[in-house]
């Protein structure tokens, strides 16, 4: 049987070749997009008594031709129709501009519907719609009208016309996707009559129940389609199984310099239980900056090496890259394990090395940024990818390397602890570890905010710490629009604290250096040669100096939430009391706000809820780069009951086992292949 997503718009009657092509603008090329192209709001023509209605606001009545219309015409096109209009037990003035045609029609007596702005004062109505019951053409009377975004050659009259035309053509053959038993269960009603109400509803109540329907399927399908990949990933056991003692674990957990805390424990248990499965690992590890998480990366890695595979470590930034490949270095040294670096910056021949050494399997390791994936790397047999502080990473990036041939376990690491809306949709394939605490004996990060009017104060404290053998970064803030400028002022900062500590050694770091100056100015801090370093937010993620004991953050108010709270990390990192200082004079109350939350707690995962309250959801989760789906309907913040429930039932239906038939299974494997957001996984 033909499917309406078969079927041409031309199909319908109304639709010509141009307006056809209009149509593929916004992404209408069938019959089912069109009737599922639903409006994002309702024009309201109930009619309404006046006494009820407030000056000013827009209303639609029902009244009859009292008089002779009075047209005036200024210049061509413009004129300006008036007219006495009896409703209810008022007689009213209704005003058009530039529809003089209506002249001819307004005959004493005629009903008419009026809808415009009301204006208690003159008893007036500004006429934006006007129709009149009799004529057949009357459409709007008494209804709640769709809004659909439209625009070029399509208008909404059109679009509301076709839409309608449409499910009169084809509303027969809409089908449900739903099982029964959902329906019941949560009382929603079919598609058909959902469909019929979102775009014709009756009253506000039955559009919303519609809606409601609607949003339901599709939060409900998407999470299917989550589930659904988890479950075959899971089936089609093609990944690699390592195989490794958990006593060879154990020593080299033993061999670090310091013992795991719990939740590391649990982690690299719940890590290496996934790696010696046939099934590919996709794992999500979230612990708040400083918890620890490189060092559990590491065992991973010691994992896949000692079970004959190659690892890779992949890292937003270069100075990111060359930190933990001297950590990796350190903590592999007396194993015998090989670690490599591979990022843009490498010169041609020492990249081609890297390379053929990597494909070879000479390299056991490699840390790199982007560069890794790129398509001339190839690997002897990669085993586990780690990605760290990387959390817009979707399903996408990981098929890019299962493109290459490769099916390795994937460990993806983060440290902006994620809404629990979003975890559970934009990585709700994945699997989910925790590390709730931080190391022990860390004291908690105590956080001021001052003013600029302070900052000598500010340097005494810098002086003191120094004194006691510690380290200070200064950052200065990344104007966004002037990457110029930005230099110029780390440049300005840099030289001001210098000569204020002509004493001391202050290193500089800012994004136009090239990676060996960058590299040789982070060697010298890391090695406790610098005392302070004024840097801009080159430093925000991962860079782990444990001696560096004090944050300064010029012009605070200039960051987000979870960047002053990334920022922050950077100290707190070893044993003795770590301070960071908040220098802003904020203007707004958002402003201020930040740095009271920045003030009151250093826990990750309530900065972030605090950030979600101040920022409202639409901004949180707004973004395109966040890795969230884009819905046709589904509000993320709105709906999130919904998306829970919808969740729930998608994980039920698919853990049956009576649920994989063979037809299931080919549905799934379609809808999972024409859904961008899984950019054409295989399934098979
Ligand atoms: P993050 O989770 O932010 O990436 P890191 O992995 O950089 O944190 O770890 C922060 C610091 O804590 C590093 O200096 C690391 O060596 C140290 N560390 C990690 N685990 C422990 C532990 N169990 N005990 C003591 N120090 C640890
Ligand atoms: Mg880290």
């Amino acid at each position: 049987m033909i499917k309406l997503d078969q079927i041409s718009v031309r199909q319908i009657k109304g639709v010509s070749a141009p307006k056809e092509q209009e149509l593929h603008a916004f992404g209408v090329h069938t019959v089912q997009d069109l009737i599922d192209y639903f409006p994002f709001r309702y024009e309201d023509y109930r009619i309404r008594e006046l006494t009820d209605v407030k000056d000013g606001e827009k209303v639609t009545v029902l009244g009859q031709v009292r008089g002779v219309p009075l047209l005036q015409r200024y210049g061509r096109s413009k004129s300006r129709l008036t007219c006495k209009v009896e409703v209810g037990n008022w007689l009213i003035t209704a005003v058009w501009f530039n529809r003089h045609f209506l002249q001819d029609q307004l005959t004493a007596g005629r009903e008419i519907m009026l809808t415009g702005k009301w204006e208690q004062q003159r008893l007036q109505i500004t006429v934006s719609d006007s129709e009149f019951p009799d004529s057949s053409r009357a459409a709007k009377t008494g209804t709640l009208q769709p809004v659909y975004s439209v625009g070029g050659g399509i208008t909404q009259v059109w679009m509301r016309k076709t839409i309608r035309q449409a499910l009169t053509q084809y509303g027969a053959m809409l089908e449900e996707p739903l099982p029964l038993e959902l329906l019941e269960r949560h009382k929603l009603m079919g598609r058909r009559d959902a469909v019929m109400l979102i775009h014709l509803p009756e009253d506000t109540q039955k559009g919303q129940a519609a809606r409601r329907r609607l949003v339901y399927e599709e939060l409900f399908l998407f999470q299917l389609k989550l589930q659904a990949y988890r479950a075959l990933n899971r089936k089609r056991g093609d990944g690699i199984a390592h195989r490794i003692e958990s006593e060879t674990i154990r020593q080299f957990a033993a061999s670090l310099p310091f013992e795991l805390t719990d939740g590391q424990k649990q982690v690299v248990n719940e890590i290496s239980t996934d790696m010696r499965r046939p099934s590919c690992m996709n794992r999500l590890l979230q612990g708040d900056v400083g918890s620890g998480k490189t060092v559990v990366a590491a065992i991973g890695l010691y994992v896949t090496v000692k079970a004959g595979h190659q690892g890779a470590l992949m890292v937003p930034t270069e100075i990111l890259a060359e930190q933990h490949m001297r950590s990796l270095q350190r903590l592999f040294a007396s194993h015998g394990i090989e670690v490599a670096l591979l990022t843009g910056s490498l010169t041609e021949r020492k990249r081609r090395d890297v390379l053929a050494d990597l494909q070879m399997g000479m390299i056991d390791i490699v840390v790199g940024t982007h560069a890794l994936i790129q398509e001339d790397v190839f690997f002897r047999s990669l085993g586990l990818v780690v990605v760290d502080e990387q959390h817009r990473f979707g399903v996408n990036q990981r098929s890019v390397l299962r493109r290459k041939g490769l099916n390795p376990d994937v460990l993806t690491m983060t440290a902006t602890p994620i809404p629990r809306t979003m975890a559970i949709t934009a990585f709700g394939d994945m699997d989910v570890s925790t590390i709730k605490e931080r190391p022990h004996g860390r004291k908690p990060i105590k956080t001021y905010w001052v003013k600029h009017s302070m900052m000598e104060r500010v340097q005494g404290f810098i002086r003191k710490e120094v004194a006691k053998g510690r380290q200070a970064y200064i950052i200065c803030p990344l104007i966004e629009e002037s990457e110029k400028l930005d230099v110029q002022n780390a440049i300005d900062l840099y030289v001001q604290t210098q000569q204020s500590f002509p004493d001391l050694c202050v290193g500089l770091l800012h994004g136009r250096m090239s990676a060996a100056e960058k590299e040789s100015v982070m060697g010298a801090f890391g090695a406790g040669e610098c005392q302070v370093l004024v840097a801009t937010t080159v430093v925000e993620v991962g860079v782990d100096v444990p001696n560096a004991t004090l944050m300064i953050i010029m012009d605070a108010e200039r960051f987000g939430l979870s960047q002053l709270h990334q920022l922050r990390g950077r100290v707190g990192r070893g044993e003795h009391q770590s301070h960071c200082i908040l220098v802003a004079d904020p203007k707004s109350e958002t402003g201020k706000e930040r740095m009271k939350v920045m003030t009151e707690t250093d826990d990750g995962f309530e900065v972030s809820r605090r950030d979600l309250e101040i920022r409202g959801p639409g901004d949180f989760f707004g973004t395109k780069q966040s890795g969230l789906p884009e819905f046709r309907l589904a509000d993320m913040a709105a709906d999130y009951e919904v998306l829970e429930e919808a969740r729930e039932d998608a994980a039920e239906l698919t853990g049956r086992e009576e649920f994989w038939t063979e037809a299931a299974f080919e549905r799934l494997r379609r809808m999972l292949q024409n859904d961008p957001f899984f950019q054409g996984e295989q399934l098979d």
